[in-house]
């Protein structure tokens, strides 16, 4: 069991992994990425999160120089090569290597890395306790600018809202779009339960779509609790009875505290429990 590196068709280990300092993505943060998990050597929704990889590089021109099968096949050997069977998954695909101008078109060919490795968000008791939130004073890229939707190597506003979280003392932190209208956080997305109805941000507001929040939609769908996609606004989220986050590394986690106001009167409320126990049985079914 070791993190397990494979970079355009070779294996490596954490020491022996490199890329070159002329690789766009580290020179101007030009690519893609996706966090992707593995559950007892199962990989929970590949084609969904690879769906999501393909269309944020078609989204900023950029190739992959591989098909979708190529990637699922590589991505399940790569897992089997690591032996790591509750896994963290980490696709990046870079512009690739160029000259030191940002002309894409000097870069021929992107760079394909997938890193399988394990990762743990928060602490159990900072779960157990629920997430203590601050409203960062970032806001979310503008989605005519760089769109939230695509996953891309620029999360450079994510962290800043996030440092801004910690400087606050806080776990996480909500991040507002350019208006002001609940988005996200810095990397998960946002869900509030109010007289047993469920509501998160669409993904046309400018939001990541997170393949965990889908999974949470349909699985509302399917214990027959009422869930809308619509725009959010801090005073929803102040006077919820209940708040939880969604995301492929934090899963679905509770939240008891946003800007001071101590959300609902139990945690995890009834909602965020039914929704944690059907996504624990839907990750292993
Ligand atoms: N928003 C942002 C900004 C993220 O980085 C993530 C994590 N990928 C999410 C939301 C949650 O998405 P997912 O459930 O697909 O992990």
């Amino acid at each position: 069991m070791a993190t397990t590196i494979w970079i355009d068709g070779q294996f490596y280990d954490r020491e022996s992994a490199k890329i070159s300092v002329f690789d766009h993505g580290l020179l101007y943060g030009d690519g893609v990425f996706e966090g992707i998990r593995a559950y007892d050597g199962r990989i929970f929704r590949l084609e969904e999160h690879l769906e999501r990889l393909y269309d944020s590089a078609k989204a900023i021109a950029l190739d992959i120089p591989m098909s979708m099968d190529e990637m699922i096949r590589v991505t399940e050997l790569a897992l089997q090569h690591s032996g790591i069977g509750n896994a963290y998954l980490r696709h990046v695909i870079t512009r690739g290597v160029g000259d030191l101008g940002l002309d894409p078109r000097k870069c021929p060919r992107a760079t394909v890395i997938i890193i399988v490795d394990t990762i743990k968000m928060f602490p159990a008791e900072r779960l157990a306790m629920g997430l203590t939130l601050v409203t960062a004073g970032t806001p979310i890229a503008h989605r005519e600018s760089l769109s939230p939707r695509v996953k891309s190597l620029n999360y450079l506003p994510h962290v800043m809202a996030k440092l801004e979280g910690i400087n606050a003392g806080a776990d996480e932190v909500l991040m507002l779009d350019s208006a002001g209208t609940v988005a996200e956080a810095s990397g998960q997305n946002v869900f509030v339960v109010k007289r047993g109805v469920l509501r998160t941000p669409p993904p046309f507001a400018g939001i990541l779509q997170g393949v965990t929040r889908d999974a949470v939609l349909e699985l509302a769908a399917e214990l027959g609790i009422t869930a809308r996609e619509e725009q959010i606004n801090r005073y929803d989220i102040y006077t919820a009875d209940e708040v939880f986050l969604t995301g492929t590394a934090s899963e679905i986690v509770p939240v008891r505290v946003v800007d001071g106001r101590t959300i609902g009167t139990e945690l995890p409320g009834p909602v965020t429990r039914r929704l944690q126990a059907a996504f624990q049985a839907l990750v292993r079914r």
